[in-house]
């Protein structure tokens, strides 16, 4: 089942997640969802808040990168066979020179900026059978790890710009909000007044 996205300005993209654990209702069908959802919107990451729940969970399939010439063989063999998810994750170190890439967000359609980034990250996480795991990634596994971790934290790739640039983006900002916007999948707009 596809779920609504939550637009931009929805509070529950400003919450920090909580935890989970094995007994968290029908979490078996909320990940098979979660999976539906970002692959119809095209999406190569969805965390929970932005279907409305704020708990640390999400989902990353990165393989449409894996055709991208702009990575190097390397990286796009990795870059096809990654699907993971990520329960209950912690940010446990990012280093490296930072780096600049163009982002974009499910719940912030057509707007798309460079954002800049750590190159190295290492992530404490649960996958989905509740296995621990500590792992390194760098490059772009890294970037989309950080962009799906920030949901959970409350924080969206646009918290990263300059104070300049968001400045210009306000307007757009908040037609996304109103829902003044075409979108190609299904979503739900914080400041759409209720038809009575
Ligand atoms: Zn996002």
């Amino acid at each position: 089942m596809t779920l609504p996205i939550i637009a931009y300005g929805d509070p529950v993209l400003r919450k920090k997640g909580t935890d989970i654990d094995k007994n968290y209702p029908e979490l078996d069908d909320l990940i098979t969802n979660m999976w539906e959802t970002m692959y119809k919107a095209n999406g190569v990451g969805l965390a929970a808040p932005q279907i409305g729940l704020a708990i640390r969970l999400f989902v990353i399939d990165t393989s449409p990168f894996a055709e991208d010439e702009d990575f190097s063989p390397e990286e796009q063999a990795m870059l096809k066979d990654f699907k993971k998810v990520f329960i209950n994750a912690q940010m446990i170190e990012e280093e490296g020179k930072n780096w600049s890439f163009n982002e974009g967000c499910l719940s912030i359609p057509d707007i798309r900026e460079d954002v800049s980034r750590k190159d190295t990250i290492t992530i404490q996480y649960l996958d989905e059978d509740f296995n621990e795991k500590t792992e390194t990634y760098d490059g772009l596994l890294a970037r989309v790890i950080q962009h799906e971790y920030d949901h959970i934290e409350g924080v969206l790739f646009t918290d990263k710009l300059s104070s300049l640039k968001r400045r210009l983006l306000k307007g757009k900002l908040n037609n996304i909000s109103k829902g003044n916007i075409v979108v190609e999948y299904k979503m739900r707009f914080p400041a759409v007044k209720k038809m009575r």
